[in-house]
């Protein structure tokens, strides 16, 4: 079994207690996760601090070529790192549509190499007789990171790239649900980072409550859920500490009765599925006009019954385990809930083989709003389809929700769907599309899905803080 050290100030470091980190297909052992303790956490503040200085005195270009490195070293571990983050998580290695492991972290790879190539100049807003007046941005010091275990390395990386290239230091807290990949890749980054400029110290709500209350932590960055992201804020008071929250969705989608059904199927079933809807922003529910309400679901009932559940590590399967026992009864919870409130079951429905953490993909109509199964962020392979007939009340239904984080709008009329989009409450809305993110597009939630945005140039200003110069003439 690989053994896996927390990386403190440089150095590979034993920890005083271990903890098993499950396989979601089988409830085997993948490996013994050390512990962090409270002092091992302060031991690598102190030398994220200690690191500041230096790191945040080098020139872009040079942390850039630091951050390529990782890439590249990335790059090379790839078949090692997919394998482990199915693993731990669960899902496939290729996958439905080629969207499992190795996709993530190819999309990975991209992501580190284009934010590292990104810089915040000086902006200069006025020079003439009376004064020069330049805005710089300053790295703001040690950022903390907690991450979820959707998207354990990705998101990981999403966090720490746009800290380092800002000139920050950097004290990482995986899931410890999935923190094997983030230690993997944090060894690798041991040996190419100057010391002290990246911490890994797995552990739970104790070290992540630590962090976010603690003084010589200037921003914490958390991606989880939304009761997680407001206890941070809480503990971050004291300190004023700067936040961004990526937190929890209940994405709604609207199909329009111009929609091409044959076209935008397969796209809404990819986007409602991916990483067995265990994805913040993943199509939650879905309003369809009663016009095409029956071919929708006829053509993606065909779709979810061609697709195999299964250990993400065989060729064949398109969708793997929930990640983990706490998800799978939150789903199946729901589920029941709603058969209790007379919902139609198309397909799926029921728990499958219990070797693992496994639940079909699962579609629903007969529903309304007010079941939990709409109302909730469900975070699982089940979509629950609502009909209507009027388009006012689909976007009413989907803005009653209490997060806002992406929503969609499926039609010909492009015109139009823009319109109804710009309507929706949430930071992101996409057109004939969900769920798709990329470097240099600004991505966050409105309402209970958090603050700040992730990604392109306003993804790192939220790293930075502005000093204003005024240069009198
Ligand atoms: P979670 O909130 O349970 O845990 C997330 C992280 O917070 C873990 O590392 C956990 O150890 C840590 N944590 C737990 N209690 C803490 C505390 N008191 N103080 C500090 N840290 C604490 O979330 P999860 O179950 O791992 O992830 C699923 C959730 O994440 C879903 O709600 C999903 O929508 C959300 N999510 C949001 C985004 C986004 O970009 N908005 C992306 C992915 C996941």
């Amino acid at each position: 079994m690989q053994e896996f050290s927390l990386i403190i100030d440089g150095e590979k470091v034993a920890a005083h207690q271990y903890f098993d980190v499950i396989n979601p297909a089988d409830k085997s052992v993948v490996a013994r996760c050390p512990q962090a303790s409270l002092e091992q956490l302060n031991t690598a503040i102190a030398a994220a601090k200690a690191a500041f200085p230096a790191w945040s005195a080098l020139s872009y270009a040079e942390r850039r070529d630091h951050l390529l490195q990782l890439a590249d070293a990335l790059e090379a571990n790839l078949e090692r790192l997919t394998t482990l983050l199915t693993q731990e998580q669960g899902k496939p290695i290729h996958g439905f549509a080629n969207l499992g492991a190795g996709f993530e972290l190819n999309i990975a790879l991209d992501w580190i190499r284009k934010t590292a190539s990104m810089t915040l100049p000086p902006e200069v807003i006025q020079d003439n007789d009376a004064a020069h007046i330049a805005i710089h941005r300053k790295a703001l010091g040690v950022v903390g990171s907690i991450t979820p275990w959707n998207y354990p390395l990705l998101i990981g990386i999403w966090h720490m790239i746009p800290a380092l290239i800002t000139g920050n230091t950097v004290v990482i807290k995986p899931s410890e649900m999935t923190p094997l990949t983030t230690l993997y890749f944090g060894a690798l980054a041991n040996d190419i980072l100057p010391k002290g400029v990246l911490n890994i110290v797995p552990g739970a709500a104790e070290i992540g409550g630590a962090m976010s209350a603690h003084k010589d932590i200037a921003k914490i960055i958390f991606t989880g859920s939304t009761p997680t992201g407001k206890t941070i804020m809480k503990n971050a008071a004291d300190n004023l500490k700067r936040l961004t929250l990526e937190l929890g969705g209940n994405d709604a989608g609207i199909v329009l009765a111009d929609a091409d059904i044959d076209a935008v199927a397969g796209k809404i079933f990819a986007t409602a599925f991916i990483n067995n809807g265990q994805t913040c922003a993943a199509l939650k529910r879905l309003y369809v006009h009663e016009d095409v309400h029956d071919a929708l679901c006829a053509a993606m009932t065909n779709i979810a019954n061609s697709m195999k559940t299964g250990n993400g590590l065989d060729a064949d399967t398109d969708f793997g385990p929930l990640q983990n026992e706490k998800q799978l009864n939150i789903v199946k919870e729901l589920a029941q809930d709603a058969k209790d409130n007379g919902a139609n079951f198309l397909c799926g429905g029921e728990v499958l083989d219990e070797t693992g953490y496994f639940y079909p993909i699962t579609l629903v109509n007969n529903i309304q709003d007010g079941v939990r199964l709409v109302d909730e962020e469900q975070f699982g392979p089940i979509l629950p389809i609502i009909k209507f007939t009027d388009v006012e009340t689909a976007i009413a239904s989907a803005n009653r929700s209490s997060v806002g984080l992406g929503g969609s709008v499926w039609s010909s009329d492009i015109e139009n769907a823009q319109r109804i989009g710009a309507r929706l409450e949430c930071g992101t809305v996409w057109i004939n599309n969900h769920a798709m993110l990329q470097p240099d597009a600004p991505f966050g939630g409105v309402k209970g899905s958090g603050f700040g945005v992730a990604f392109g140039e306003a993804g790192l200003k939220e790293f930075t803080s502005i000093q204003t110069m005024q240069t009198a003439k």
